[in-house]
């Protein structure tokens, strides 16, 4: 029998062969920098890393290039706040550059363009690859719901002659931001006849807005004594709706059935249907330009726009890629990603074993296994970015900064590393070495000190099946506020990383 001295001993034979630098190699001047010397200086830039803030470090052309994509990207801000409304915007586009829905089409070769919409709230996307798809597909997955207030089941409701909706957050907020906000309604309902009905209040200039009220500073004493967690809760988020009663004075709860018979006669909705409805509450103001150099922009849902737009942009450029390439775009990452249009959901497999399908001729579970192995996939969502009023909380050392371009993250997760997927070494390796040869800058960073909080994103899920994952994407300041703030060079430097790992893994 092989005695475990044996076994240590050949394992350390084997290590000492295959890895371990030869004991004849003497380490010469060009492995380690000799002291002093001017030219060394070169050597050690090669040694220290360096992160530069991307408006000192690139050119006025590149800044041309961010400065006009973030002017398509701000009117997909405006145009999509809720997942539904960014899907149907992005298949809207997709349809005009030739994209087809997959289940309308019988075989796939390379360079086909397909999609499928996820229950209207997430979307799949795909360029077929010149290499067959058992090589590995690359896949950009990012998220396209934010934080927000939802409507309760039974909501609405009159008190001391106003009308008002109960709402239940969406997200994780601060509670005490959402007050005093012009606030918009995007409502999607299904009627009684089966009929669907979309509708959007409070986004148009001429459009009346909603509102949440906080109390007077004059009669705050108590309230500013409580936490920040307590001193707006959960049941104070109950939003103004209107303050006239029905005409008919013989009726009681005149201030309700007012804006009952409004929905009603406008949407052709009763009180019930609020129990099946979708009726999102967000904030009403437009994504912006911030600064007197007009370098940032601020709005709603840069979480998680702010990777899916890139990501859609550089998809949008394949025409005939070697390898398959996919954007993910998934919905209620923000809750969990649950329920069968959240990214654990088994709708967006079937997609990619739909692709495999088409693009194979016949279905082959092993072989998909092995395929989806093969796979690479950016998990694209933001990060926090450095914030010097906040510096307490973050690690300067390890932290995302705004400016400095692509965030990799090789793990996100809470205390010990709690719940992140931790991507691999060589796979790590890999993508920083095809940024490094396309000139594409990164940085690094963890979401803040290790016992501050902490965070999780999509890239466990993905994982799961075995395809090598990586959390990355662009760092925000004031994330999940309703007004988030993002750089815009991160926003263009970002798209070119998504678009090197789409050509070049
Ligand atoms: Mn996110
Ligand atoms: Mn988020």
């Amino acid at each position: 029998m092989v005695s475990y001295y044996q076994i240590f001993r050949a394992l350390r034979a084997y290590i000492k062969e295959v890895h371990m630098v030869p004991k004849d190699k003497k380490l010469t001047s060009n492995d380690v920098p000799a002291k002093g010397a001017k030219k060394n200086k070169e050597k050690y830039k090669e040694l220290l890393a360096d992160y530069p803030n991307l408006w000192e470090d690139r050119s006025e052309d590149d800044f041309t290039h961010a400065y006009a994509m973030s002017e398509e990207y701000k009117r997909f801000l405006n145009e999509g706040k809720t997942e539904r409304e960014f899907v149907a915007l992005t298949i809207d586009s997709l349809k005009q550059l030739g994209y087809e829905e997959i289940s309308s089409v019988k075989t796939l070769r390379a360079g086909q363009k397909v999609y499928q919409s996820i229950k209207d709230k997430g979307l799949m996307v795909a360029v077929v690859g010149k290499k067959p798809m058992s090589e590995g597909v690359n896949i950009l997955g990012s998220h396209v719901d934010s934080p927000r207030l939802d409507l309760k089941p039974n909501p609405l409701y009159e008190e001391s002659q106003m009308a008002y909706l109960k709402t239940h957050y969406y997200g994780g907020i601060k509670k005490y931001q959402w007050p005093t906000l012009p606030l918009a309604m995007h409502g999607f309902a299904v009627r009684r006849d089966g009929s669907r009905i979309s509708f959007t209040i409070g986004e148009k200039d001429e459009d009346p807005v909603f509102y949440i009220t906080d109390l007077l500073p004059h009669l705050g004493t108590e309230q500013m004594q409580k936490k920040a967690s307590e001193f707006i809760t959960g049941e104070d988020l109950n939003l103004l709706i209107g303050g006239r009663p029905i005409e008919d004075k013989d009726a009681s709860q005149r201030y309700k059935l007012n804006v009952l018979q409004y929905l009603y006669d406008n949407y052709g909705l009763v009180e019930k249907d609020f129990v099946s409805a979708e009726i999102e509450i967000v904030p009403a103001m437009k994504a912006r330009d911030v600064g007197f150099d007009r370098s940032f922009v601020a709005s709603y849902g840069h979480d998680d726009r702010v990777c899916a737009f890139p990501a859609l942009m550089a998809i949008m450029q394949q025409e005939r890629p070697d390898k398959t390439c996919v954007v993910m775009l998934s919905d209620k990452e923000e809750i969990g990603s649950y329920g069968n249009s959240g990214a654990q959901s088994a709708l967006y497999e079937n997609f990619l074993i739909e692709l495999f399908v088409k693009t194979n001729g016949v279905y082959d579970e092993l072989a998909f296994r092995k395929t989806i192995a093969a796979s690479k996939m950016l998990s694209a969502d933001v990060t926090n970015g450095y914030d010097p009023t906040f510096a307490s909380v973050h690690d300067p050392k390890n932290n995302a900064y705004v400016s400095k371009g692509i965030t990799m993250c090789k793990y996100v997760g809470s205390r010990g590393k709690s719940g992140t997927n931790d991507a691999n070494t060589e796979f790590v390796a890999d993508i920083l070495s095809a940024f490094a040869k396309n000139n594409i800058p990164w940085q690094t960073g963890e979401l803040g000190k290790i016992d501050a909080g902490g965070g999780g994103t999509i890239a466990v899920y993905m994982a799961k099946m075995g395809m090598d994952v990586i959390d990355c994407g662009v760092p925000v300041l004031s994330m999940h506020a309703p007004y988030e703030l993002i750089s815009k060079i991160d926003l263009y430097y970002t798209y070119l990383a998504y678009k090197t790992f789409l050509e070049c893994l």
